[in-house]
């Protein structure tokens, strides 16, 4: 038979609404054998390029992933407007597009466009005053009440109260605010974790815990590091609370940039581990009930204005 590879999904239209079951469509790709009719069959080369990794969703598994969230959509104890999401996100395509952070085609969109930006704003930098900034904020277990709160203050924090005589110049940050979700801390493997995120909050035994933190390119401009550190130190004290890389030397500005921007815009839904390690990792996907929290959510805080809301863009003046 040649080269096929086997589906992960075994029969596609389990999960589509019997109105949905005509825009299933077999393709002859060599990883995938459906599709949806207005999903794209995306050409590797035209949309991508060199260097970049693979983008996951050309994979079956990656459409697995997609299909978990749109079934927690339009599971039948989900409200309206989240299945009205659900559907919308499963006909995305190219002249349909849903302008979900939640969906992928509509997400590497914007990881595009924000690629771009990272490229326009930084692009003729100074290589060794680029530097890659996380800071993380307290835990909450109520994520729709306080969400807003959290990016208020994050946002604040940085653009109002970071002021200091001894530096006029201006430093430049882009990126953006991000929910990560912990797991609940019985489940959490790593002791000295779970002892450094009852720092931030977590101290509930059960039930997942939102962590917001932003994600952000740093323009130093010839500050010193560890000076703009100590800064920060002074408004994010909590041990871990602000990581402060340099982009490595040995790629080029636009690939640190390109893989940075991508990663401050990533809206990913799984639990992550971030925190006393190098690289994050992603657990297990969460659950269907989690799942609608997340996408309720990430739609609220998304707002009419789109994505932007979930942008930092400032220059701070030291
Ligand atoms: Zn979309």
């Amino acid at each position: 038979m040649g080269k096929i590879l086997k589906s992960t999904i075994s029969d596609p239209t389990l999960f589509i609404s019997p109105e949905m079951k005509e825009d299933i469509d077999t393709i002859n790709h060599p990883k995938r054998r459906y599709r949806w009719i207005n999903q794209p069959i995306w050409d590797y080369s035209t949309h991508f390029k060199k260097n970049m990794r693979s983008p996951t969703f050309l994979s079956d598994r990656d459409k697995t992933n997609r299909r978990k969230l749109i079934e927690a959509l339009v599971a039948p104890s989900s409200s309206d407007a989240l299945k009205g999401l659900g559907y919308k996100i499963l006909q995305c395509g190219p002249s349909n597009q849903c302008h979900s952070p939640l969906c992928n085609y509509c997400r590497t969109k914007m990881q595009n466009k924000y690629e771009e930006r990272a490229l326009k704003y930084f692009g003729t930098s100074d290589h060794g005053d680029l530097h890659f900034l996380t800071i993380l904020d307290d835990v909450t277990y109520t994520p729709l009440e306080v969400m807003r709160d959290c990016q208020e203050r994050l946002n604040s924090r940085l653009r109002n109260r970071l002021r200091c005589s001894l530096y006029k110049k201006a430093i430049s940050v882009f990126g953006a605010f991000e929910i990560d979700i912990k797991k609940p801390l019985l489940e959490t493997q790593c002791q000295e974790q779970a002892e450094l995120l009852s720092q931030y909050g977590m101290s509930e035994i059960s039930g997942p815990a939102f962590m917001p933190h932003m994600h952000l390119i740093v323009d130093l401009k010839g500050m010193d590091s560890n000076a703009f550190r100590a800064h920060l130190r002074e408004r994010f004290s909590k041990p871990k609370q602000i990581t402060l890389s340099p982009f490595r030397q040995k790629n080029t500005i636009a690939e640190n940039l390109r893989t940075t921007a991508r990663y401050c815009f990533k809206f990913r839904y799984q639990f992550a581990d971030n925190i006393l390690r190098a690289r994050p990792a992603y657990g297990k996907r969460y659950d269907d009930d989690l799942l609608r929290l997340y996408a309720v959510l990430i739609q609220q805080l998304k707002s009419e204005n789109g994505v932007i809301s979930f942008e930092f863009r400032h220059n701070l003046i030291f």
